[in-house]
């Protein structure tokens, strides 16, 4: 039988929430669990490409060249320090891809055709999103299968939730009718201050049944980690970060 990916987009568009520490930790744990992983960044900062060992200022080509330039998908894919986990690297050239895109046919749909080529070669590709709802962000969406959402576990983290909710329900209706959201993920959650709980409590209230039992504390490791280019596993597999981020991978892979 021919393996279709699960392909998940990590989406929020607040910034700083967690969404590329879990997208390179979340790989990095899945290939782990042995299955094959390829991470795609969508965003123009290049952190997952960094964080993953990647020196993005030598980079010939990326993302942005597989969007707007129709450069072959195999042509960018990258190694990593892990087997069976590979990166699709982003540039700060993508931040025009935004623009560009405006005149390319289909706009939405340009991405989701060019991961479809690698569709059979994985088992997860995970797509890093931009603190954006912009055109890059509605790529990812359309190319996706399942979400996750990252919510960080603060005062204002509900601010912005419901115009992501109905971003993603503009998807559904229009571009992408089998997109599930898989659930909110509480990063940087730390169980001593009472203000964690009362978020997660008023999160449970705004998805039911969609949230992951899994939190992801706050834990400087996962902090550090990026700047050594090391996934966590790598980096300090004993720390509670990435603890968690492994739970997490088992998590999503019951569902
Ligand atoms: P952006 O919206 O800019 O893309 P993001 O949502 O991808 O941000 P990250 O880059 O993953 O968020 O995290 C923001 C910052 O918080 C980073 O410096 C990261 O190292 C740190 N961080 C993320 N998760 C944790 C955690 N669980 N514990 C401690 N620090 C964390
Ligand atoms: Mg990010």
């Amino acid at each position: 039988m021919v393996k279709m990916a699960r392909i998940i987009s990590i989406v929020n568009q607040k910034g700083g929430v967690g969404k590329t520490t879990t997208a390179i930790n979340l790989g990095a744990y899945l290939s782990h669990l042995g299955n094959k992983v390829l991470l795609v960044d969508i965003d123009p900062q290049a952190n997952a490409s960094s964080g993953l060992g990647v020196d993005i200022r030598k980079l010939k080509k990326g993302i942005y060249d597989v969007i707007i330039s129709d450069h072959p998908i195999h042509d960018v894919i990258h190694k990593t320090k892990h087997r069976d986990y590979k990166l699709v690297p982003s540039h700060v050239n993508l931040a025009g891809a935004n623009v560009e895109l405006v005149q390319i046919e289909n706009r939405e749909y340009v991405l989701g055709q060019k991961i479809s080529y690698l569709e059979d070669q994985y088992d997860f590709i995970i797509i890093d999103c931009p603190p954006a709802l912009g055109l890059l962000t509605i790529n990812g969406l359309v190319a996706s299968k399942e979400i996750i959402i990252p919510v960080q576990a603060e005062y204002y983290a509900l601010e912005g939730l419901s115009q992501l909710m109905e971003t993603i329900e503009l998807v559904r209706d229009n571009l992408n009718p089998d997109l599930k959201v898989l659930g909110a993920l509480v990063t940087m959650f730390d169980p001593r201050y009472k203000l964690s709980r009362d978020v997660l409590q008023e999160l449970y209230k705004y998805f039911p049944s969609r949230i992951f039992r899994t939190a992801i504390p706050r834990n400087i490791r996962l902090a550090e980690a990026p700047s050594y280019g090391k996934t966590i596993l790598k980096y300090d597999k004993k720390s509670s970060g990435a603890k968690a981020y492994h739970k997490l991978s088992r998590e999503i892979l019951e569902k």
